[in-house]
């Protein structure tokens, strides 16, 4: 399936949740799912009765799109997990939190996953000091993710920065802004990732 390119906005209103995919604006009154809260479309605001099937494809596409994988990445993700040991559902989403494009995301860096990942493949970042430029790559804890130098004078990643201290950062990363440098301190336990995600009906879904 193609990487969907249209309205993000749109996304999360047919999620029916916030999936906070724009940065700054999710933030705001201006937030389309909090402005128009039903379906978007000429009868998106008429009832429908949604199958078990229907919970569990919804709980997957949830959960692809707010790290904006297209269809096959995500099923590869979940294969992996299923090789791990642990769980499959927390195993799955640690997955998804340790890729790259995730963690710059996470460490304020950029102002969504999207953005994260132009970033990346522009090669703006390294991970142990060496150039990383594949948004899928997994961290481990106690690495290293630096903006490079030449890239510190960027005003994206200045401004998101600076910006740091008030969108707050989860308990898992440790971030000084002043050397542009984050550290992974342990993989994300299911309470830390607080995700709005039940992974269980993801996994039942696959299990079909
Ligand atoms: Fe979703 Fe609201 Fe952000 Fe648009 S502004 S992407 S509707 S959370």
């Amino acid at each position: 399936m193609a990487k969907y390119t249209g309205p993000l906005c749109r996304v999360c209103r047919r999620q029916g949740e916030k999936l906070f995919l724009k940065g700054e604006r999710c933030y705001t009154e201006k937030c389309a799912a909090e402005r128009r809260k039903y379906p978007p479309g000429q009868h998106g605001q008429r009832r429908t009765k949604v199958s078990d099937y229907g919970i569990q494809l919804k709980e997957k596409q949830k959960a692809r799109k707010s790290y904006g994988l297209i269809e096959r990445q995500f099923r590869i993700c979940f294969r992996e997990a299923e090789r791990q040991k642990g769980t499959t559902g927390e195993v799955l989403l640690q997955l998804l939190e340790r890729r790259l494009d995730n963690v710059v995301f996470r460490m304020g860096f950029a102002v969504n996953r999207r953005e994260a990942r132009h970033l990346i493949v522009h090669g703006h970042f390294t991970t142990n000091g060496k150039a990383i430029n594949i948004p899928s790559y997994l961290v481990k804890a106690g690495d290293i993710v630096e903006v490079k130098e030449t890239s510190r004078d960027m005003p994206s990643i200045s401004d998101n920065i600076s910006k740091l201290e008030h969108r707050g950062l989860p308990d898992w990363v440790e971030v000084d802004g002043s050397s542009f440098k984050g550290k992974i301190l342990h993989i994300p336990s299911r309470e830390e990732m607080q995700l709005p995600i039940q992974e269980q009906l993801i996994v039942e879904l696959y299990s079909k």
